[in-house]
């Protein structure tokens, strides 16, 4: 850090201190990434023959997502990583996702970014039972992060893209800043760090984290209703878009999906 960046941080501390941090009451789960690969169709051929299916090693936190069986080797200009495990399902364009340890053996200094951020990051050479792929782009240190749902999100009262601080940890404990909040449907409530970060706090997958929020950071939402005839999935999706609430009074009709969906997103008042 610069000598200006720091004056600034404490500032921005101080000040922050003063308005008083406010933990979560629901404690985080947290899910520990180690290396990984995520790979295109074009280069699963590559690498194992053509027409090969990845297989199932175990199913991840994240609904859909899998760790497979198969492993590939990683080559660096500085060194050689074997068994670095491939996650599932492909994806549109081939991803590795290393530890600043890995990195270093391998000699790459790849930058901290967000899943599928890949323009400008460096590459690397992936090497499979049947071929071997020499990536142009496509090595980055993921960016930490939590993804939840959107009920989740209401919870915690943060909003998809907001930065958190979260402390995990037993006797070193770490308050990681920086914190990405990821909110999607499909998602489930977990904290992704790499090894590296999890290593320095002493935790590991099933422990868990407390989100820390400022003071000034919780706005306490002013809660607002959406009152109709008649209620579709469509008035829902506005609604949850909007941070409505969706209120049922006798002689309100609501369509099937539209209850199932509201109920589901915990927005649904039944007065
Ligand atoms: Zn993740």
């Amino acid at each position: 850090m610069k000598p200006e960046d720091i004056q600034e941080l404490v500032k921005r501390l101080v000040e922050r201190e003063l308005e008083g941090i406010i933990p979560s009451s629901r404690p985080i789960p947290i899910g520990v990434s180690a290396r990984h690969v995520h790979l295109s169709g074009e280069h699963l051929e590559i690498l194992f023959g053509k027409g090969y299916e990845l297989r199932k090693l175990r199913d991840l936190s994240q609904p859909g997502q899998f760790a497979a069986e198969e492993t590939v080797t990683l080559v660096g200009p500085k060194g050689v990583i074997e068994k670095v495990r491939i996650l599932g399902p492909l994806r549109k364009r081939t991803q590795v996702e290393l530890a600043k340890t890995d990195a270093i053996k391998l000699g790459v200094d790849p930058p901290v970014r967000d899943s599928g951020d890949l323009d400008g990051t460096p590459g690397i050479t992936i090497v499979g039972p049947k071929g071997a792929v020499t990536l142009e782009e496509g090595v980055i240190i993921a960016k930490r992060h939590i993804h939840m749902t959107p009920q989740d999100a209401r919870e915690f009262q943060v909003q998809d893209r907001d930065i958190v601080r979260v402390i995990c940890g037993n006797e070193r404990k770490v308050i990681f800043d920086e914190v990405l909040i990821r909110v999607s449907e499909n998602y489930a409530l977990d904290f992704h760090l790499d090894t590296d970060e999890a290593n320095a706090a002493g935790v590991k997958t099933g422990d868990t984290g407390i989100l820390l929020k400022y003071r000034g950071e919780v706005k306490v939402p002013e809660k607002r209703y959406i009152q109709k005839r008649l209620i579709t999935e469509k008035d829902v999706r506005e609604a949850e878009k909007k941070g409505y609430t969706i209120i049922l009074t006798k002689g309100t009709i609501i369509t099937p999906l539209a209850r199932e969906l509201a109920s589901r997103l915990g927005i649904l008042e039944v007065r």
